[in-house]
């Protein structure tokens, strides 16, 4: 009997796998396709998920060390001045989810994972004691049983149409989008800017959402080649994705889009190239992220236009969520309840989400009352508390999980209070400036590390999850019985109960 067995090896699905695995859970993965795929579709990782990454070593892994947030970003096509914040709460980290991949796919081996590729979850029904899955592998079908079962199997999870969870949601179809990698001609670059110079339009700023009355088109020169892409009202006529688009098609879009016809050449290097048309947009939520044993993280349970690049920051942050729990329950000392709590966390946030790619991909719709919401919108783009708010909602920065105490860092991020290395383990830490609480883990030593922290304002001694949020804080230099028991209870409520010393 497994454990627990995660479908699908994209970026979700591994870095469950990653934290299960550093929880001391071995997990197998289950991925359909035979190779990795070659397939890019995110750009970059935004938000908080990026200092997750720093957290457990992945972030050196991909670019080095992490920098400092960015001084500007964009919503709907606008463009936010993060100098405006204080504190900025957004990093971002521009890499292709195909190298996020191969780096998640590597650390899992590392961690001694099983992912056997070109087996297929063809099946799955639980009982009270665990999931029967039918898989399709290779040398033909076979069955296994596990303890759990989690759906990491993208936006058409089979996992979650086999547990019978719902997935309802809006079939946007009155927009049509196209994107190919593409070469623009050398004298349309703008050297200083490394935006695109178009008659009629100066300078279009790059992976900025550029908006006319007519749609959308976004100028992307990665270092691995350009990509263009274009979002326009769709009338009905037009072909989904059959038959095949052609960079014809594409550059008779842009040239509606922009009023301008730019010479795009078929793009250089060996590819893979993308040229995808797609209608529509799906935006959707799981019913339910659980059902029994059977969980679901990341596009299999939600999904939402990829507008400003929310994606991983939700599903690598529900993967971090879920891990240290479903392993503390396989461990036998969960608290009563800690596995629901990974719904109750994880759905508003992917609600925001939902929300905020709606509002956005409203923004960048053509037509004249959007260009009027988008005059009064780029007004309040100018009010400080206003880039402030949708700065910390893109980044996550304002995710705030039920709190047992009064002190506001409870339930929020824990801010960078202990060298990321000592977060590498994903091991629940007590940081204590106070030099005092040693003591009150006596009983919980085994599942709860205790360090040294350097005291910030209002903050002297923190407990902290696994997937990086606070549990417990003081401000106190001399914490009293009362905070020792509000320490002990949320010892309690996160990591079950205390065992003899
Ligand atoms: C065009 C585009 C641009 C995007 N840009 C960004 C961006 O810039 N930033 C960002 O954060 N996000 C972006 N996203 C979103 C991001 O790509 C997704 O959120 C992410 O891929 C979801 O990861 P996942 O692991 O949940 O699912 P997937 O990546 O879909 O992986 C699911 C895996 O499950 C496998 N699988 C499916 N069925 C089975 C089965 N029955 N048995 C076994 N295996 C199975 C699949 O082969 C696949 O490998 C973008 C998405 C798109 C489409």
């Amino acid at each position: 009997m497994e454990d627990v067995v995660i479908a699908g090896a994209g970026p979700n699905g591994l870095m469950l796998a990653c934290e299960l695995a550093l929880a001391g859970i071995r997990p197998l993965v289950l991925e359909r396709l035979p190779e990795p795929t070659t397939e890019n579709r995110a750009n970059g990782l935004v938000g908080q998920v990026v200092r997750l990454l720093d957290r457990r070593g992945l972030h050196e892994r991909l670019a080095g060390p992490i920098g400092p947030p960015v001084p500007a970003f964009v919503f709907g096509g606008m463009r936010l001045d993060l100098t405006l914040t204080d504190p900025n709460p957004l990093h971002i980290l521009g890499v292709p989810q195909r190298r996020v991949e191969a780096m998640l796919n590597e650390r899992a081996a590392e961690l001694g994972v099983e992912v056997r590729r070109g087996h297929e979850l063809t099946g799955l029904t639980q009982d009270a004691d665990a999931v029967t899955l039918e898989v399709a592998g290779p040398d033909g079908p076979y069955r296994l049983r596990t303890r759990y079962h989690v759906g990491a199997d993208g936006g058409r999870s089979v996992t979650r149409k086999l547990a019978g969870i719902d997935f309802p949601g809006v079939t946007e179809d009155r927009t049509i989008s196209i994107s190919a990698n593409a070469t623009v001609p050398a004298e349309f670059a703008d050297p200083g800017s490394g935006g695109l110079r178009v008659p009629g339009h100066g300078v279009i700023p790059p992976f900025f959402h550029y908006r006319t009355e007519t749609g959308l088109f976004v100028y992307a020169p990665f270092p691995a080649g350009t990509l263009l892409s274009t979002m326009e009202q769709a009338d009905g006529e037009e072909p989904g994705d059959e038959p095949p688009m052609t960079l014809d098609d594409l550059r008779a879009s842009i040239e509606r889009v922009l009023g301008f016809a730019l010479p795009v050449e078929p793009p250089s290097g060996d590819g893979p190239h993308l040229l995808r048309r797609l209608r529509g947009r799906n935006t959707r939520l799981a019913a339910k992220f659980r059902e029994g044993r059977v969980l679901l993280v990341g596009d299999a349970a939600h999904v939402h236009s990829a507008i400003g690049g929310p994606g991983l920051n939700l599903g690598l942050q529900d993967a971090a969520g879920l891990g240290w729990k479903l392993a503390a329950t396989l461990h036998g000392w969960a608290p009563a309840g800690l596995l629901d709590t990974y719904e109750r966390e994880r759905r508003p946030v992917a609600e925001r989400v939902v929300m905020h790619t709606q509002a956005q991909a409203v923004l960048v719709a053509p037509g004249r009352d959007v260009t009027a919401l988008r005059e009064l919108f780029g007004e309040l783009l100018q009010l400080p508390g206003t880039v402030q708010h949708i700065a910390d909602l893109m980044s996550g920065a304002d995710v705030r999980y039920e709190a047992a105490t009064g002190h506001p860092l409870d339930g929020r991020w824990t801010p960078d209070v202990v060298p990321a290395e000592l977060t590498r383990t994903a091991r629940p830490l007590l940081v204590d400036s106070t030099g005092s609480l040693g003591d009150e883990l006596r009983g919980w030593s085994d599942r709860v590390d205790l360090v040294p922290g350097t005291a910030q304002e209002g903050v002297t001694a923190l407990l902290i999850r696994p997937d990086g949020y606070v549990a417990w804080a003081t401000g106190s230099a001399a914490p009293d019985d009362a905070d020792r028991k509000a320490l002990r209870a949320a010892l309690e409520r996160w990591f079950g109960d205390p065992v003899d010393a």
